[in-house]
């Protein structure tokens, strides 16, 4: 209670599309260039091949398209987005290693490692279906620039080893799919606890917040509440109030029903205030809901965030006729008292409460079933000083 209502705009988990985008591009940038440093290496070293126009279209296509993937993906708005950019990612960097595999001559150490780092840039980032399929394509796309250069040069200069190579790297993505599922389904369960978790933390909170009995806030959480209401009244100058609701000859009404019925009776008392304190935010809504909180036995306490206390008076009034007004049973009526004060500038919680506190005292004193102010516009104590009250009848 006594918070803003509006949520935040955006959760402060969910990282900017832009820092988003520059996180999955810069990892696969690093992949690329370890392989072309590799390929370049390997050409130095005698043991692959590649005419240089095809070396230089080769590397063009790589930058081209991967940098439009990352323009493509700068809004991406959420970091869901991730498995489906990795996907493409992974896609293109299969892509682009059957083409290297087939414009190069003798490529073989390498193209296995290509297609595995490509599978692997996906791993942790993906679902467990794109995961085969890029496995697939992978093994798919290996295959099939084997068969390409089998064709191309004659069965006399078959790739054997190569043909070995490739149904070595198939069992290794038949391994990697098998593990992705495994890790799939723990991070299912993971999620589902998190859930389950998430929402033991809120009933957990809820219930560290009510009082058992009437599901109002609790005293604990009133007093903190209200010191924090004085935080922001002192800091912004903005006001608020309190109303102290006591139930009327409570005792004898226990004495006379029972303690069952005694509690029936709270339970009642407690939605009716908190109905009508709700319509008055319906009348005259601001950022900040007014709550009800038990202060203990058959004493509530009303915080009315932003609330002056010709408002405060309203709503003391609106509950104590919505209370009076209709019987619990045919033979149960039942009425309450309520003191009001508006929070002074530098007044410290205690003095405030027990302002409220007298000012109902006041009213149990003429009659009961009334609302007393404590006057709000009295200037405040000097330090040192304990307030003094100043109680005005309203009815
Ligand atoms: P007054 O009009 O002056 O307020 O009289 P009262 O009888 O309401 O005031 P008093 O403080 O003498 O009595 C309050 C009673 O509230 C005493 C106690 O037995 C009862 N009470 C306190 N907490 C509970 C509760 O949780 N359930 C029930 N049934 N009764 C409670
Ligand atoms: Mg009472
Ligand atoms: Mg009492």
């Amino acid at each position: 209670m006594a918070e803003p209502e509006s949520a935040p705009p955006s959760s402060p988990e969910s990282p900017p599309a832009a820092r988003l985008s520059w996180q999955l591009a810069l990892p696969t940038a690093g992949f690329y260039l370890a392989w072309t440093g590799l390929a370049l290496l390997s050409h130095l070293a005698g043991c692959t091949t590649m005419q240089p126009a095809a070396a230089g279209l080769l590397g063009g296509a790589v930058l081209v398209t991967n940098a439009l993937l990352a323009l493509l993906n700068l809004p991406a708005p959420r970091e869901s987005a991730d498995s489906a950019i990795a996907a493409a990612q992974a896609g293109l960097a299969i892509a682009w290693t059957t083409v290297y595999a087939v414009l190069a001559q003798g490529p073989g150490e390498l193209v296995p490692g290509m297609y595995l780092t490509a599978v692997l840039v996906a791993f942790t980032r993906t679902d467990a279906a794109r995961l085969r399929q890029l496995s697939l394509a992978a093994g798919g796309g290996y295959a099939l620039s084997v068969v390409i250069r089998l064709l191309a040069n004659g069965a006399g200069g078959a790739p054997w080893g190569e043909v070995l190579q490739c149904i070595g790297v198939a069992a290794m993505l038949a391994v990697l799919g098998r593990r992705a599922r495994q890790i799939e389904q723990e991070r299912r369960g993971l999620r589902e606890e998190i859930g389950h978790l998430q929402q033991e933390v809120t009933r957990l909170t809820r219930n560290a917040e009510r009082d058992h009995l009437t599901k109002s806030f609790n005293r604990q959480y009133i007093m903190d509440a209200l010191l924090r209401e004085k935080a922001r009244a002192d800091r912004t100058g903005r006001t608020f109030s309190i109303c102290i609701f006591d139930l009327d000859r409570f005792k004898s009404l226990n004495d006379s029903h029972g303690h069952l019925v005694g509690d029936r009776v709270l339970t009642v008392f407690a939605n009716r205030a908190r109905r009508a304190l709700r319509a008055m935010d319906a009348i005259n809504p601001t950022r900040f809901r007014r709550a009800l909180g038990r202060l203990g036995g058959e004493e509530f306490i009303a915080v009315l965030p932003g609330t002056e206390i010709d408002g405060a008076l309203r709503c003391a009034e609106r509950v104590r006729e919505a209370v009076a007004s209709q019987p619990v049973d045919e033979d149960l009526q039942i009425t309450v008292s309520a003191g009001v004060a508006e929070y002074r500038r530098g007044e410290s919680i205690p003095e405030l409460l027990t302002r409220a506190d007298q000012a109902m005292y006041a009213a149990k004193r003429s009659g009961r079933n009334r609302v007393r102010v404590s006057a709000a516009r009295t200037p405040g104590p000097k330090a040192g000083e304990p307030a003094k009250p100043s109680l005005r009848l309203v009815r």
